[in-house]
């Protein structure tokens, strides 16, 4: 039977964004809560309600059984994860197909595998994608080790084969390191993930982030839909995000997204997934998939047209892909800002009462965002408060734009990193698209002084 009630397992500018689809699909929405956000728009817009407990996270929104006991009583067929929180736990989305609840989201071993990095990386390497030279598999023994990174020479990188979010990673610049660096690196890893494995590549030294969106039908079907340039990257936290990327020609595009293509008809992937690359002098190099959603996945939609949540229920639904990949073009340049509630000097979040709230319009201008004036942002969550996604026909155009839609949003009462958008916008390297993952730090320490 077709979906007829979601179940949003999420909060904030996501949980709105997923609501927004369905209604459009004609789909009702419930939407869950933790008691710090009975006031939240995607509460408030939703057509019911449930609240799943407490406001810490491990309490509420990643709460498997309140979340599951949810979505029976208010009778929902499907579950949309949104990102982050339960949405790459594979277990989860067992336990939803258990109860007969359809999943918006990858089959369940997919999403198991691309979460083990050492999995992932060999499955990558079997499906054709380019991989980051470095260890086969995890390494343990010294010897191996320091035989691996003789092989790909210095400087290597050892990684955490459960890491995440850009922790549990060493830099080893020479030999005489890398049996103390092993062993750090396997520890951090062990407290934080609960797993010491580790595994050693290349360390490259001036990459850009370049991301390719894909999506499958689960029966052997697949499509990319272009990539996404996220280097602009503080800690590994993507800041601004542009599509296309300024440095990849057409034919770079086509024949890379078919080969992310490709690789998800023969792994028969079914939904979204974002295929994570550094790239470097030409040449692409996977670290990661992503198994769901991205936060930037709007930059995709002004460029091609195509409305992904749609897409996602739609698979889910038993239903094939709404587009072709001929019909897929890209037109147009889009850039997305993510904007915190934070110092935009010292990045220290500053959550509290939002007094007034204006957003930016016009043409091309899209805003997904939760506030409100008198919305109070609680202090437990994800600082990200909103979303600037705008569009041009050109990349000056869309950063004109973007400048203008700046200048036009007021968000008082809390700080905001909309004046640190503002001072990006203005340096030439971001202007000319000329920056690697290292630029935004390297910038902020001159900016410091
Ligand atoms: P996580 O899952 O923790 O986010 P990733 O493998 O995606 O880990 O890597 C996170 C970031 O670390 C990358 O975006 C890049 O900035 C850096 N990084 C990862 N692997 C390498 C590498 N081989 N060389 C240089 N930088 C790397």
């Amino acid at each position: 039977m077709a979906i007829r009630r979601i179940l949003i397992a999420n909060r904030g500018e996501i949980a709105l964004r997923i609501h927004r689809a369905a209604h459009e699909m004609g789909i009702e929405t419930v939407a869950v809560h933790s008691t710090a956000d009975v006031d939240a728009m995607h509460v408030r817009l939703a057509d019911h309600a449930v609240c799943i407990g407490p406001p810490p996270a491990t309490e509420s929104y990643l709460n498997v059984a309140n979340i599951i006991s949810a979505a029976e009583v208010a009778h929902c067929d499907a579950v949309h994860p949104g990102y982050g929180f339960l949405s790459e736990n594979a277990k989860f989305a067992e336990i939803v197909e258990a109860h007969d609840i359809k999943w918006i989201g990858p089959k369940p071993e997919h999403i198991r595998t691309m979460g083990d990095k050492v999995a992932a990386k060999q499955t990558a390497g079997e499906l054709g994608l380019p991989l980051v030279p470095g260890s086969d598999g995890a390494v343990s023994d010294y010897d191996e080790a320091r035989k691996v990174a003789a092989g790909i020479g210095y400087p290597v990188i050892i990684k955490a084969a459960s890491g995440g979010g850009g922790r549990g990673m060493k830099v080893c610049e020479a030999e005489d390191q890398l049996e103390t660096l092993m062993q750090q690196a396997g520890s951090e890893a062990k407290a934080a993930f609960g797993d010491a494995t580790v595994y050693i590549e290349k360390y490259l030294g001036d990459p850009r982030h370049i991301e390719f969106q894909v999506f499958g039908d689960g029966n052997g079907n697949a499509i990319h839909l272009g990539e996404r340039d996220c280097s602009l990257q503080r800690r590994h936290q993507k800041v601004l995000e542009e599509a296309p990327s300024p440095v990849l020609t057409p034919d770079e595009r086509n024949r890379m997204g078919m080969i992310c293509a490709d690789a998800m008809q023969k792994m028969g992937y079914r939904g979204a997934g974002t295929i994570e690359f550094l790239w470097e002098d030409g040449e692409f190099y996977f670290i990661e998939m992503n198994t769901r959603l991205q936060v930037e996945h709007p930059v995709t939609e002004a460029i091609t047209g195509v409305d992904l949540v749609r897409e996602q229920i739609r698979i889910a639904d038993g239903k094939p892909l709404s587009v072709e990949q001929d019909e897929i073009a890209f037109i147009g340049h889009a850039i997305e800002c993510r904007i915190n509630a934070e110092d935009p000097f010292t990045f220290a979040p500053s959550p509290g009462e939002v007094t007034y709230y204006h957003a930016a319009g016009g043409m091309h201008v899209r805003v997904d965002s939760g506030l409100y004036a008198g919305y109070r942002i609680p202090p437990y969550y994800d600082s990200m408060i909103a979303k600037l996604i705008v569009y041009g026909r050109t990349r000056e155009g869309c950063i004109m734009r973007l400048r203008r839609a700046l200048e036009e949003m007021v968000v008082e009462g809390v700080k905001t990193s909309i004046p640190l958008h503002q001072e990006l916008l203005r340096q030439n390297d971001v202007l000319s698209g000329d920056y690697s993952i290292k630029w935004l730090e390297e910038w902020l320490k001159e900016r410091e002084g």
